[in-house]
């Protein structure tokens, strides 16, 4: 008897990324370089989410990706994960800001970006839109999640209370989170030294009073210190898991770190 053998299921069809161009190109602190891109495929590009977040593509230099040819097998190229700060659709314009954190694909290529160099972008995707009747929320973020951060401050109700605290590497790295709403931060500087990513944030989190109850906490940075700062929330202060929004933006020693890493673990 033929055995029938259940069909292969069919390969995920992710959609193609949109190209746009480097039409500006600025250096907001020493540590952080602002890229803007703009091109028509832009014009497809969803309004983001606040917090969301999009995809850029490295192809390897000489590879043509995506091809034009549907049969093509070249193997989609190594992406990493970024904040689209600023979309502008009457523009069809998009700006991200890029950490210099050293070695590494995206920071590298940011680094030696040009005006006029192609940029392959997938998404956006993802995000946190506050409740309409959120009364207080803490915003902590290290340098990488400031644009983020930026971003949910911008999509918060009226009258909603805000803390906002930011560690970065030194008085030079401050800046406005937003152009459009006032905020104040607590500044944590690392100041060089040996003091582990994170570490002053968790540091704030673990001797601030016991906030009020009905607050949101939204918590972007490096992964471990993440985890450090979700267990205090929960064990010291006795925060609802519910009224976190966690989020590991990249991992001490590791490249490429997951974009869905929320702390669940
Ligand atoms: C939803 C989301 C939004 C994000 N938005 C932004 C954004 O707007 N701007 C931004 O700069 N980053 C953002 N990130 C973080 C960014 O994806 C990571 O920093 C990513 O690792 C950078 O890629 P890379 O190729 O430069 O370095 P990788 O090749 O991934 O890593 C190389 C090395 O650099 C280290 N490294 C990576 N990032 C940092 C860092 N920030 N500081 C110090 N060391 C680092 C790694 O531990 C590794 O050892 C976001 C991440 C997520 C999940």
């Amino acid at each position: 008897m033929t055995q029938v053998q259940p069909a292969a299921p069919p390969r995920k069809q992710r959609p193609p990324p949109k190209e746009a161009f480097i039409d500006g190109i600025e250096h907001v602190t020493p540590g952080v370089i602002r890229i803007s891109c703009s091109g028509p495929e832009l014009a497809h590009f969803a309004t983001p989410k606040p917090g969301g977040h999009i995809k850029l593509f490295f192809p390897p230099p000489g590879v043509v990706w995506p091809s034009a040819d549907p049969a093509s097998d070249i193997p989609r190229p190594p992406s990493r994960t970024y904040t689209p700060r600023r979309f502008d659709p009457a523009q069809n314009r998009l700006e991200i800001e890029f950490v210099r954190h050293g070695e590494g694909l995206a920071s590298t290529w940011a680094e030696r970006a040009r005006i006029g160099d192609r940029v392959l972008i997938g998404g956006p995707g993802g995000g946190y839109v506050p409740p309409e009747d959120l009364r207080s929320i803490v915003i902590i973020a290290d340098e990488s999640a400031m644009p983020g951060a930026g971003m949910v401050l911008e999509a918060l109700p009226q009258g909603c209370d805000v803390q906002v605290i930011c560690e970065v590497a030194g008085a030079a790295e401050e800046r406005a989170l937003s152009p459009i709403v006032a905020c104040q931060p607590r500044w944590l500087h690392r100041n060089g030294g040996t003091t582990p990513p994170g570490a002053l944030l968790e540091e704030e989190v673990r001797n601030m009073p016991t906030p009020s109850t009905d607050a949101c906490w939204w918590v972007a940075c490096e992964a471990a210190s993440m985890r450090r700062i979700r267990d205090v929330l929960i064990a010291r202060h006795g925060v609802e898991r519910a009224r976190l929004h966690m989020r590991g933006y990249w991992k001490f020693g590791e490249a490429n770190h997951p974009d869905h890493d929320y702390g669940t673990d």
